[in-house]
């Protein structure tokens, strides 16, 4: 086994109530990326195809992940990665966390597996340091794990993998604007009330339990988030709009992917999820707002080998 060609999946972070910790993994958008084990040691970026992104190693993320893990083997191999970019960058749904997490795992499997896959998130939080200046793991890690993951703690780096129910569906609409993260994520108070903590933390074990338990209207109760949305929704535009539409649609719930500008909704089917979608659609297009627009099941196995 010399070269694989994997899917690695988009990703929605926060997912309402866990800001920081919870995000989950969608199945069909993604990039893909071919990975080759080559006689020449270090890691080059041969080919990026669809997005302009640099090839130099230390400033993609794919790069700066893939060494990160070399760093800790005595590989006598080098590497090639050709990334065909399926997600743009600064949309939400987790891009570079994407590039970083394909990178890591299909070197980990070139090399016979050496390392876990919580060692592979961590790796792969170097490729989001380079991205956000923050090595957040809340979109490497389902990206990795596949379905929903929380990051219970960072010091140590203790990441859980959720049962995740089969009837779930994702929609994700992306208005073409453009929120840059460090923007969203200055705007944010850096203290919160204890009354708006608590309903936090009980949407937090709310959307847990009623994800082991697959009792939707539990799931569906559970996605507020009384904490980041208010402040953020302020940059995504039509936030109300299309929050009320798809829960009007039938969605479960919705709210903020990632630090934004993609709003995503989960609802019980695909049809459901297509009403959302259509939704959605009808409330950029009154305001007249190019989108793109993707429904998903969410992915439980993570990175694929196509
Ligand atoms: P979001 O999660 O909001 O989609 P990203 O995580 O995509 O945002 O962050 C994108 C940033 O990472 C951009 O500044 C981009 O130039 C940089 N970057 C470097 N390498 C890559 C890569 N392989 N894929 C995507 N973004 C990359």
């Amino acid at each position: 086994m010399e070269q694989l060609k994997i899917f690695a999946p988009a990703t929605i972070a926060n997912v309402s109530c866990g800001f920081d910790v919870l995000g989950l993994a969608l199945d069909t958008v993604g990039d893909e990326m071919i990975i080759k084990k080559v006689a020449k040691k270090g890691v080059t970026i041969t080919k990026i195809i669809g997005q302009n992104l640099p090839l130099e190693t230390h400033k993609n993320v794919a790069g700066v992940a893939a060494l990160a893990l070399l760093s800790e083997t005595n590989s006598e191999f080098g590497f090639e990665i050709e990334i065909n970019k399926r997600i743009k960058p600064g949309s939400g749904i987790g891009s570079s966390a994407a590039s970083s997490a394909g990178a890591v795992w299909a070197i980990n499997e070139l090399l016979g597996k050496p390392f876990n896959t919580t060692d592979l998130v961590r790796f792969a939080m170097e490729g989001e340091c380079l991205a956000t200046g923050v090595p957040h793991a809340d979109n490497v890690a389902p990206a990795l794990f596949g379905g929903f993951t929380l990051v219970r703690s960072y010091q140590p780096l203790d990441i859980i993998s959720i049962h995740t129910p089969n009837e779930l569906f994702a929609t994700v609409i992306h208005p073409q604007i453009e929120v840059k993260t460090s923007d969203a994520r200055e705007i944010l108070k850096t203290t919160v009330s204890l009354k708006d903590a608590i309903k936090q933390w009980g949407n937090v074990g709310g959307l847990i339990s009623g994800l082991y338990t697959e009792d939707y209207d539990l799931i569906g109760r559970s996605l507020e988030d009384h904490i980041i949305e208010p402040i953020r929704s302020i940059l995504i535009p039509a936030f109300d709009a299309v929050k009320q539409q798809s829960l009007n649609a039938g969605a479960l719930g919705c709210g903020i992917s990632g630090s934004g500008p993609s709003i995503f909704a989960l609802s019980k089917g695909e049809a459901t999820a297509k009403k959302v979608a259509e939704a959605m659609k009808s409330v950029y297009e009154k305001v007249g707002i190019d989108y793109d627009i993707h429904v998903s099941k969410v992915n439980k196995q993570g990175i694929k080998i196509l």
